[in-house]
């Protein structure tokens, strides 16, 4: 045993000397992870059990430990008394700490005080950015740009690792059917395969290519699994639902953020078919480790093995402990639970030692892997937090990325884009020069007096002469009308009234359900009271979810979707409101016109019955269309364009082959713009009802006006493969609808045959 502890001592008195013998300031500038010395997996394992061998059981279970510090909560509060079990080993990770000095100073105690001096790892929800505030994960989805997503994945991972983080629990890839949910503005929108494209950027942005380097943090991938799909999308409720459609709606985005190389995943709140994710050993174990082979490690969500109590699956909370750590889970996220129970139970015979020493082993290897043995304070570094954080050339990306991620809803008679001459501007509505709201929810690091608001963007980009009249005129909730004279004066003697309106930022996120999803308080009658004034009206939104919008979208000429775009919210909304910048946003989510149609998604079932205009028996609503306000794929330019049909090089293919469609896409108007294309599938018959629609691929075509390009989509076996009756993934010879278009509601077709080998 002596031996074995001078070995450890050694390790960590060479970290001690790195530490004091660190260049602080001779780190990159670049955003690009520098290349490290990396550990191959015989070197990680060994260097791993090295350090098991030493550990007590107390101490094995402290590494599998996780709590929230007191600088931020972001869940119910345990008091934990944090500092004394660093001192005690008992610890293996804190999160909701940040800062070079602050995550330095816990350090110190984990590694100075505890008897095996094991560093600990930092971890944060780093959603949307970090210091610097990018738009909401559902706004960034519409950019349909997994490229600048993975950019700004990177930034955030370059900020967060200055500030002492290596570990963010993000990317959250849970699919969203229904916008009740508040969460539906943390993740990519309702489809799998736009969604798994844009979990793989992000995997990729967080971690970069080397977990080792000091610019790159942990990816966690969340919440497994399927917590998207909680009943009447209230939060942390109840998820039950079919194989077929947990296998083919719920799981790809999860799989590909673990196949693009994810460390880490945590559980999810929610009960699957009756069994919790925190304790569902056919998640966390059948699907996750032997199905796709996961290497990393399982943390649980915020206090959730606690909860199994109140989902009544475990009586105390040695039971609790027990069926979680069995089932596959290897940290305890803020319940304590496992650093309580587990030794006893260990003790006891119930659970194995091997069990935790496996959990164990994972994340210290992942310790090694991040460099934290060689060096606890790398990311502490107090003038690389500075030199790194909020720099010009993440702004710029802010921006950037915020233009993109805005939607044109609406545009009659081209009332956008604004001139930037006009005599009288009125900005109108409590979001118009408000900085906390659009910072969005799971806001980080970031400052909200960082935020430039709309105001101040349309001040900076109009001519000197025009005159902007701004006034709040309501409140985002309450019932007070008191303002709306002064507005509507304004309004009156304007050449067009802007009226920003929308959510607050507490109104979506965690926790934040609403069964109406209209825009609250006043706000509806105060557009309605703009709009009479006959001014021309464009309704700048601000929400982290889909609204139902019926009277706006019937009577207001310009409608502009802005989600919360963060720090550069306001110049990137004054670039897209003044056309210098073209908006080619597109939704990820349907917009439903009432909540009674919820969920509606694009990639639903034909049914036996589908709507038939004037055939009462047929599947459909007394008072309110099938339809959506605004179908997913959705989304206006200041220009046109115009598709051709499909073309296929083969029309005939056996079932291992691909096939090429073709479309062409020319700009028939007057600017410059971008157009996110659309190729969609669905088998005309098949033993399993087929979905009347699938995303398979989508590009991006810039256009001058008159031009024309064709774009190519590759249809490939694996695309073209659905679970058949008996659950196998197979592609089944048939007739397959070939759709290419805009959005998901205006296709052309034409059709495939896919036939077995001779
Ligand atoms: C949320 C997670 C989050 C965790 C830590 C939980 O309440 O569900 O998404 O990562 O808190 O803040």
């Amino acid at each position: 045993m002596k031996n074995k502890l001078t070995f450890l001592f050694i390790s960590v008195g060479l970290m001690i000397v790195s530490i004091s013998g660190c260049n602080l300031s001779a780190q990159t500038q670049s955003n690009e992870p520098p290349a490290q010395q990396k550990y191959d997996t015989a070197t990680l394992n060994q260097k791993a059990d090295s350090v098991l061998s030493l550990m007590n059981i107390e101490e094995k279970v402290g590494q599998l430990t996780q709590f929230t510090s007191d600088m931020n909560i972001t869940g119910p509060y345990i008091r934990s008394n944090y500092e004394k079990l660093l001192k005690e080993g008992k610890v293996g990770s804190i999160f909701n700490a940040y800062g070079a000095s602050y995550t330095r100073k816990l350090q110190e105690i984990a590694v100075d005080s505890s008897r095996l001096h094991i560093p600990l790892i930092f971890g944060y929800d780093v959603i949307h950015g970090f210091r610097t505030e990018f738009p909401v994960p559902l706004a960034e989805s519409c950019s349909w740009n997994p490229s600048l997503i993975g950019k700004t994945s990177r930034v955030a991972a370059v900020e967060a690792s200055a500030s002492g983080l290596q570990w963010t629990f993000a990317p959250m890839v849970d699919i969203a059917r229904d916008p009740r949910w508040g969460r539906i503005v943390e993740g990519a929108g309702e489809d799998p395969y736009l969604g798994s494209a844009i979990a793989r950027a992000r995997v990729k942005g967080f971690q970069g290519n080397d977990l080792s380097a000091t610019n790159t943090v942990l990816a966690c991938v969340k919440h497994y699994a399927a917590y998207g799909a909680v009943e009447a999308g209230r939060d942390y409720n109840t998820v039950d639902m079919s194989m077929r459609r947990l296998r083919s709606i719920y799981l790809p985005t999860y799989k590909a953020a673990i196949d693009a190389g994810a460390a880490t995943i945590m559980t999810s709140f929610n009960t699957l078919n009756g069994e919790p994710s925190t304790s569902n050993h056919f998640l966390l174990t059948d699907v996750l480790r032997n199905e796709w082979g996961f290497k990393g490690f399982v943390v649980t969500d915020y206090t959730a093995i606690k909860e199994l109590e109140h989902h009544r699956v475990a009586k105390d909370d040695a039971q609790a402990a027990e069926i979680s750590i069995k089932a596959g889970t290897d940290m305890d996220m803020q319940s304590g639970l496992f650093l309580k129970e587990l030794p006893k139970l260990v003790k006891q015979g119930v659970v194995k030692e091997s069990t935790i020493d496996q959990a164990v082993k994972r994340i210290l290897k992942m310790k090694f892997e991040l460099g934290l043995f060689k060096d606890p304070y790398k990311y502490c570094d107090p003038q690389r937090e500075h030199r790194d954080t909020m720099t010009t050339a993440n702004l710029k990306l802010a921006r950037e990325m915020a233009k993109k991620s805005i939607v044109l809803l609406k545009n009659n008679h081209n009332i956008l884009p604004l001139n930037k001459n006009l005599k009288t501007i009125a900005l109108l509505g409590p979001l118009a020069d408000n900085k906390k709201d659009l910072l969005g929810p799971w806001h980080g690091a970031s400052h909200w007096q960082d935020v430039q608001t709309v105001l101040k963007g349309i001040k900076d980009k109009v001519s000197s002469n025009t005159r902007i009249l701004y006034d709040k005129g309501v409140n985002i909730k309450g019932g007070s009308t008191s303002g709306f004279s002064k507005a509507v004066r304004y309004a009156r003697q304007a050449d067009v009234a802007i009226v920003c309106v929308g959510e607050s930022e507490t109104m979506s996120g965690e926790a934040a359900s609403r069964s109406k999803i209209g825009l609250p308080g006043k706000q509806l009658e105060f557009v309605k009271a703009i709009e009479k004034t006959g001014t021309p009206v464009v309704v700048v939104l601000m929400n982290g979810r889909p609204l139902t919008l019926p009277w706006i979208s019937d009577n207001v000429p310009g409608i502009l979707e802005t989600w919360f775009l963060g720090t550069e919210a306001g110049p990137a909304i004054s670039d897209v409101l003044f056309g210098d910048y073209n908006p080619s946003g597109k939704l990820t989510t349907t917009f439903p016109r009432d909540v009674g149609q919820i969920p509606l998604y694009y990639n639903h079932y034909n049914t036996g019955r589908p709507f038939q205009k004037n055939n009462k028996y047929t599947s459909k609503y007394l008072d309110v269309p099938n339809t959506p306000q605004y179908p997913f794929g959705y989304g206006l330019s200041y220009t046109t364009f115009k598709y051709s049909k499909p073309t296929l090089d083969k029309h005939k293919i056996t079932t291992g082959d691909s096939v090429k469609v073709h479309v062409t896409i020319t700009n028939t108007g007057k600017r410059a713009g971008e157009e996110i294309a659309q190729f969609y599938i669905s088998e005309k018959y098949a033993d399993v009802s087929p979905r009347v629609k699938e995303l398979k691929g989508f590009a991006h075509v810039n256009l001058k006006p008159g031009e024309s390009r064709q774009v190519t989509f590759t249809l490939t076996p694996q695309k073209m493969s659905m679970y058949n009756l008996h659950m196998k993934k197979v592609v089944e010879p048939g007739t397959f609808e070939i759709m290419t278009g805009p959005n998901s509601a205006e296709v052309q077709t034409d059709t495939l045959q896919v036939v077995n080998p001779q």
